[in-house]
């Protein structure tokens, strides 16, 4: 039996370069939100898909490995290796997270590429591209460096700046220098495919006009780069890295790895319909996900991925007919690091695994999320970090639960409390706004705003404080007449807010909302108990309590931080 109520929601993340660690960047970026979004809607019992995988083609894989002097693929395979730790240690949880390099991926690649072609959306041309005469190689993408020509940034690469976002012809960079051997490029030509995305404008812009529920400078950047025309773009690129060309006289040329790497949603879908995973034991079953009209889809991407997600994936979808366009692009802009953009490629970054190594994933999760880069580019300190952790996270919640586990195991023989016959107003209205909750945070949630959602959930905690102040049980109990039934009835009420409240706050801090059920004595997951209220039983018996989280000190961070930051680089 299928619910119809359920939807079918595909999480699609923004594929990672394997040339180098992730860094908190990334991680607020966009592996932290789509895990958010995808455990809110698994709890609310919809079908989520939540697919990625590393990107082991590109000239970022290529230029890393000539710079060791190993192969792409020894490159490719240590990062890889090292985004699924991330994953594991962070509480990212893919249905599947593979690679680019993958017999399937190259067989969906090269289809894609044949249909296009026969659809007449892609063609063939010369092209006038940059040219090492020093090593006799053309230099495709980030093989040439220089200055931008519409932000006057240095740093900009041969197929994109990051410092705008803008993505780049590399004949447009001012004063270019080959990767290769710092000479001067020079022009040659060469035979290549292009995508007629020209032909897709119209289209492009009326869907774009029904997104008015899509983050503004999303939608605004996106309209803004086609109302300025929009230009074919080559995708094929002179290296022997990446997936064949599927035509004649082109074994010298590879397909380029953005056009691929988009096409990796939809082999990723494909490749786990095929998988075990897929208890429906069905591979055609990524089709509810791909073709059904009432499916979702969300590209969780940083800013500088909005034009291959708002513009060119949708048109190669259009091009190809019959496949889901995106739902929602909810692009996050960047987590700096004190004012200096952490890059993957260019230093000053934060790395996952150095963060992970020292610092309780929870509250690494909850940092992150409470100043995630949602509408605007925010700043990462370790200032800010510990500030969060220490007033926020252990003030308002860790200790709310401590606390109140504590009184009740002294008091109480370590069970919960008798429910009260009749709950005073002001103990029914904080259980009545902890279940309320739910609807909000939910909303928020699924609107893609995952600081609003978090911050619905920390106001409750916020009322259960400032209530448990007011009815002072550790006061009451003093009262042998009175006091005890006053006491059970604010401790039961605590309790269930407690337990409410653990589950609100799973899709940000999974790990730290399990243990929370554990301490209430109930078993099963939170994620399994779904997205509803989660009810206390009497008398059942309360384990020793264990402190959620740890207070920080911030020199000792800092120390920490100091002496790894370039460790793993
Ligand atoms: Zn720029």
């Amino acid at each position: 039996m299928t619910d119809n109520s359920k939807k079918y929601i595909l999480t699609a993340v923004a594929w990672p370069y394997s040339n180098n660690h992730l860094h908190l960047g990334h991680l607020a970026g966009a592996y932290l939100p789509a895990d958010i979004f995808s455990r809110y809607h698994r709890m609310k019992g919809n079908h989520v898909l939540m697919v990625s995988g590393s990107d082991s083609h590109g000239t970022p894989v290529t230029v890393r490995a000539e710079e060791e002097g190993v192969t792409p693929k020894d490159i490719f395979e240590r990062y890889h290796n090292s985004f699924l730790q991330t994953f594991d240690s962070l509480g990212i949880e893919f249905d599947l997270f593979t690679s680019t390099d993958t017999s399937n991926h190259a067989d969906v690649t090269q289809d894609f590429f044949l249909r296009l072609k026969d659809e007449g959306v892609l063609y063939e041309a010369e092209q006038t591209l940059l040219f090492d005469p020093d090593v006799k190689r053309f230099l495709p993408d980030r093989y040439v460096e220089g200055t931008c020509p519409l932000c006057d940034s240095p740093n900009a690469r041969g197929d994109q700046c990051d410092d705008c976002g803008s993505t780049l012809d590399a004949l447009e960079l001012i004063e270019p220098r080959s990767k290769l051997s710092d000479s001067t490029p020079i022009r040659k030509e060469s035979m290549h495919w292009f995508l007629k995305l020209s032909a897709f404008s119209e289209k492009l812009t009326d869907w774009l006009q029904t997104k008015s529920g899509w983050k503004p400078q999303v939608r605004n950047l996106s309209l803004g780069m086609i109302g300025a025309e929009l230009p074919d773009r080559s995708i094929t690129r002179d290296l022997t890295w990446g997936i064949p060309v599927p035509i004649e006289g082109y074994d010298e040329k590879r397909i380029y790895v953005w056009f691929e790497a988009v096409i990796g949603y939809l082999s990723a879908s494909i490749e786990w319909a095929a998988s075990p995973a897929n208890i429906e034991n069905d591979s055609r079953s990524w089709k509810k996900w791909w073709m059904d009209s009432e499916a979702e889809t969300y590209y969780f991407v940083g800013k500088d991925n909005i034009p291959f997600h708002a513009i060119i994936w949708p048109a190669m979808l259009l091009g190809y007919g019959g496949l889901n366009l995106p739902t929602n692009v909810p692009a996050n802009q960047y987590l700096l690091m004190s004012g200096t953009k952490a890059s993957k490629s260019r230093g000053t970054a934060i790395w996952a695994p150095d963060a992970l190594e020292h610092l309780n994933p929870d509250a690494l999760r909850y940092a992150l999320t409470a100043s995630m880069p949602e509408t605007s580019d925010s700043d990462f300190t370790w200032q800010e970090f510990v500030r969060r952790n220490n007033d926020e996270l252990v003030a308002r919640w860790g200790n709310l639960v401590n606390r109140v586990l504590q009184i009740t195991n002294r008091n109480f023989n370590g069970k919960i409390p008798e429910r009260p016959a009749n709950f005073s107003h002001e103990s029914s209205q904080l259980i009545e706004l902890s279940e309320q909750a739910f609807d909000r945070c939910g909303q928020a949630y699924e609107k893609v705003e995952l600081r609003n959602g978090l911050q619905q959930a920390m106001e409750v905690a916020t009322a259960t404080n400032r209530y448990l102040e007011d009815r002072a049980p550790w006061s009451a109990l003093k009262d042998e007449t009175h006091g005890f039934a006053h006491a059970g009835e604010t401790l039961f009420t605590a309790l269930q807010v407690i337990s409410n409240l653990a589950i609100l706050l799973t899709p940000v801090l999974p790990f730290s909302s399990n243990q929370v059920l554990r301490l209430l004595g109930q078993s099963g997951t939170a994620t399994a108990h779904g997205w509803e209220p989660a009810p206390i039983f009497p008398s059942t018996n309360l384990p020793q309590p264990t402190p959620l989280f740890e207070k920080l000190d911030q020199d000792e961070i800092e120390q920490l931080f100091d002496s790894t930051q370039d460790s793993s680089s």
